[in-house]
C-alpha cells in the first residue's frame, strides 16, 4: 500500500494530518487519537525533540502569516471591486469577503506571544 493510501486510512481513523515531517524519511506525520505522531512510511511512531517541534512551530506560524497576508490582500481586491458590480456579483463578492475575514480572523490568533516580546526594547 503507497504511504498516501496509508496515511487516508489513518485520517479516516480519526487520525489528523499535521505539517511535521518525519526526521527519518521526510514524510508527512499524522497525528493519532493517542496524540502520538505517527510515520506511515516508516511504520513507527515519531517522538519529536522539544526544540524540532518548537522550530517546526515557528515555521508554521510564519507560514499562516504568509497565508494571512494572501487573504488580506484578497479581500481589499474584492473591495475594490465592489463598486463595478451589479446585484447578483455583488452578493458572490460579500460573501466571498466575508469567508475572507473570517478565516483572517482566525488566523490572527496564530500571533504568538514570543513574537510580541520580542518588540520590547532590549534593556541590557
Ligand atoms: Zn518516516
Amino acid at each position: 500500500m503507497s504511504t498516501v493510501k496509508k496515511i487516508a486510512e489513518l485520517v479516516r481513523a480519526g487520525a489528523v494530518l499535521t505539517s511535521y515531517m518525519c526526521p527519518a524519511c521526510g514524510s508527512v506525520l499524522v497525528k493519532l487519537k493517542t496524540g502520538e505522531l505517527y510515520c506511515a512510511n516508516c511504520e513507527r511512531p515519531v517522538i519529536l525533540a522539544k526544540s524540532e517541534e518548537e522550530a517546526q512551530q515557528a515555521v508554521e506560524i510564519a507560514q499562516l502569516r504568509d497565508v494571512r497576508r494572501a487573504v488580506f490582500n484578497k479581500i481589499l481586491q474584492l473591495g475594490q471591486e465592489i463598486e463595478k458590480l451589479n446585484a447578483d456579483e455583488l452578493m458572490d463578492n460579500l460573501k466571498s469577503m466575508s469567508l475572507l475575514l473570517d478565516i483572517y480572523e482566525r488566523l490572527s490568533k496564530f500571533e504568538t506571544p514570543e513574537s510580541q516580546a520580542r518588540k520590547r526594547p532590549n534593556t541590557t
